[in-house]
């Protein structure tokens, strides 16, 4: 397949990029680099199966010859991103996704998006299946995001409805590995280099809040495999396995031998208390579940950091 990768410069998107043409496929990889870098693409800019367009894809997106997939995975991402980027952030979810959309409808490409399990806010259901509707303050700090996905939802879903478009969507949850900016601003890429720096771990909040974390190549084998399904409706792919805060802080100084001690900050604002996605529907539809256990995936995400610093 030719397939187009936007935001494919970025954390997961670059790891789609390199896997896909591993597998033999075209890429063609669209990003504003505001978030992402040519770093985490650099082996491929040589590859002849590989191009790189510098684009803002909330502008009309043009691209020649023939497309079979689009995988939208343009936006920031991360809480601190977005709070820098909150117009970029509303703006790519958006038309950003109608661009795709209008896009896949032209060269009658099939089209995944990457959700979030943001779109669930600060959940009232735990785990979170797919099926739960979420609890999102739409005018907070994160409801750039939160919101700009919801939207990116029901677009996708009325262009598969009207236009019959072959649609997926992922609802991604926390998600870690190499490639991952050590100045993202989340817990474990802040947890990393503060605890190889010897700084203090910053902890917002008590520490008490959960998550649940799954390592990018578990992450990215479950993406393949429901592009390869005939699978429409929207479906959860992260760890089940819940950590609170202030436990992992704790591994990753154990991990890194590291002498840092913690602190406790404010937490932010609508900060989910707890979050672990039900992966049923995954495991049944599409026989996956994850397999790298945190303590791996965190060892090989400090050798990243390591040899980045
Ligand atoms: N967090 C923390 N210290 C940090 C960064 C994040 O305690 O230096 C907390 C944050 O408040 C949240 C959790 O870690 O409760 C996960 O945050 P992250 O930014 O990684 O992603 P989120 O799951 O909130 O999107």
């Amino acid at each position: 397949m030719r397939i187009l990768i936007t935001g494919g410069a970025g954390f997961i998107g670059s790891h789609l990029c390199r896997r896909l043409i591993l597998e033999g496929h075209k890429v063609v990889c669209l990003d504003n680099l505001i978030t992402g870098s040519k770093n985490n693409i650099g082996g491929l800019l040589k590859h002849k199966d590989f191009t790189f367009i510098k684009h803002d894809v909330s502008k009309h997106i043009n691209v020649k010859g023939r497309i079979d997939f689009i995988l939208h995975f343009a936006s920031p991402a991360s809480p601190v991103d977005y709070l820098n980027f909150p117009i970029q952030t509303l703006k790519v979810g958006s038309l950003g996704t109608h661009n795709c959309l209008g896009l896949a409808r032209k060269k009658k490409a099939k089209f995944l998006i990457a959700s979030t399990s943001e779109i669930y806010g600060d959940p009232l259901e735990h785990p979170q299946k797919e099926e739960y509707w979420g609890n999102v303050n739409p005018i907070g700090p994160r409801g750039v995001y939160d919101e700009a996905k919801r939207f990116a939802e029901a677009i996708t879903l009325a262009y598969h409805r009207v236009h019959k478009i072959d649609t997926k969507i992922v609802r991604i949850f926390n998600t870690y590995g190499p490639a991952m900016r050590k100045n993202d601003g989340r817990a474990i890429p802040n947890f990393i280099s503060q605890a190889l720096a010897d700084k203090p771990l910053t902890i917002y909040g008590g520490g008490k809040q959960t998550r649940s974390f799954c390592y990018i190549d578990d992450l990215v084998k479950g993406i393949l495999r429901l592009m390869n399904s005939k699978i429409n409706i929207p479906v959860n792919l992260g760890n089940a396995k819940e950590i609170t805060l202030i436990d992992l802080a704790k591994k990753i100084i154990a991990l890194t031998q590291s002498k840092s001690k913690v602190v406790f900050e404010l937490l932010p604002v609508d900060d989910p208390k707890k979050r672990r996605p039900d992966i049923s529907r995954a495991r049944k539809l599409l026989r996956w579940q994850p397999k790298v256990e945190l303590e791996q995936g965190l060892k090989n995400t400090i050798a990243y950091f390591k040899a980045a610093r």
